[in-house]
């Protein structure tokens, strides 16, 4: 855990969330300012600061958290599918440094590339 880190401090109680989800290894809660009608973030407990610093010990961990979206994802009802997003670092457009899967879904979502 990182003492200034909001994300660690939402997995602490210290700020308030919209619990979705927990294990002794990871979090779910839905994003503060969504940007579908269902948007939640997926993280590890683990103060892990992005993708990038992620290493073969975490392999199963990652692994864990993939195969959950779907099943978090559809008890938020997102039977149709939904999309999955994770920024890595700046240049990604990473806002706060601690790992998270955004899932998102339950609108009108674009392809991403066309
Ligand atoms: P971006 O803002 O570009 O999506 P990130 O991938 O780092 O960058 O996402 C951070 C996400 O965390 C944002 O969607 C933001 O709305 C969300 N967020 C920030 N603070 C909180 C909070 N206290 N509770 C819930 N979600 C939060």
């Amino acid at each position: 855990m990182s003492d200034n880190c909001i994300f660690c401090k939402i997995v602490r109680g210290e700020i308030p969330c919209r619990k979705v989800y927990e294990d002794d290894e990871v979090f779910a809660f839905h994003d503060i300012n969504p940007v579908a009608p269902v948007h939640f973030m997926l993280i590890p407990k683990l103060h892990l600061a992005s993708l990038a610093e992620a290493d073969a010990s975490h392999a199963a961990l990652l692994g864990k958290m993939l195969v959950l979206a779907p099943q978090l994802a559809k008890e938020q009802g997102l039977d149709n599918g939904f999309r999955t997003v994770i920024n890595t670092g700046k240049g990604g457009g990473q806002e706060v440094f601690h790992l998270h899967v955004h899932i998102i879904g339950g609108g009108n979502i674009p392809p991403m590339v066309k």
